[in-house]
């Protein structure tokens, strides 16, 4: 099982974070975390795959239900005891066919969602990279009649899993119906800064108390760790 307990690889994650692009925070978070050696296969992964994994080093790491705070239309802010363990469960689908088997529909990967954002319509961009003809070959949204764009975007949505779970939830100040896109990598990150500054501290504690470099500190075994600050704490009263 992997998890974020390991201070070295839970900094190399909170690194990571900083500097990744929203579209591939994902696959760099789980790539860095040590879950998926490869980044370059990473980024070609269903971005449900990706999601679901997400959830799975957020329970790990963290526990569950995570608390996550949603805002309400009417400004009402709501505290949100939410449960990640069934969305680490949800499977993920690759390709599915619709419109008869006329066409087939492939689960976006990061990579997709890079293109899209980078192409000055990312939508088209996405439905040209991930819908094929039965004869495998790409095919122009433009060619698509209503009815298959909507089967096509049910499809999508299916394949996607974890990474399209939506939370609705009642406001107790207006009495409206909250909803809100889950990003679990969103949630990872803030996870996993909300847990740096303590790992920094300690790293900054046992620096200064014994003139250890950083790389020996975090390879501590956490046993050892935690009886050298106990014993810095007690030279500095
Ligand atoms: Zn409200």
């Amino acid at each position: 099982m992997t998890t974020l307990d390991d201070p070295g690889r839970l900094l190399a994650v909170w690194e990571a974070a900083a500097t990744a692009p929203p579209a591939a925070r994902g696959p760099v978070l789980l790539h860095a975390a040590g879950l998926l050696p490869d980044l370059d296969a990473a980024l070609d992964l269903p971005v449900g795959t990706v999601a679901a994994l997400a959830a799975r080093l957020s329970v790990d790491s963290f526990g569950d239900p995570v608390d996550a705070v949603l805002t309400c239309g009417c400004g009402e802010v709501l505290d949100v005891a939410l449960p990640l363990e069934p969305v680490a469960g949800l499977p993920a689908g690759v390709t599915g066919t619709v419109a008869g088997g006329a066409l087939r529909v492939r689960a976006p990967t990061a990579r997709d969602l890079l293109a899209a954002g980078r192409s000055g319509d990312p939508l088209g961009t996405l439905l040209a990279r991930c819908v094929r003809d039965a004869a495998d070959r790409p095919v122009a949204p433009a060619e698509l009649t209503a009815d298959q764009r909507r089967a096509v975007d049910a499809a999508a949505e299916e394949l996607a899993g974890a990474a399209a779970v939506v939370l609705r939830t009642r406001c107790p100040g207006c009495g409206e119906t909250v909803v809100a896109a889950l990003d679990v990598a969103e949630l990872l990150c803030e996870r996993v800064a909300g847990r740096a500054p303590a790992v920094l501290a300690e790293v900054a504690t046992l620096a200064a108390a014994y003139g250890w470099a950083e790389a020996d500190i975090l390879g501590l075994p956490a046993g050892r760790r935690r009886a050298y600050l106990a014993l810095a704490a007690r030279r500095a009263v």
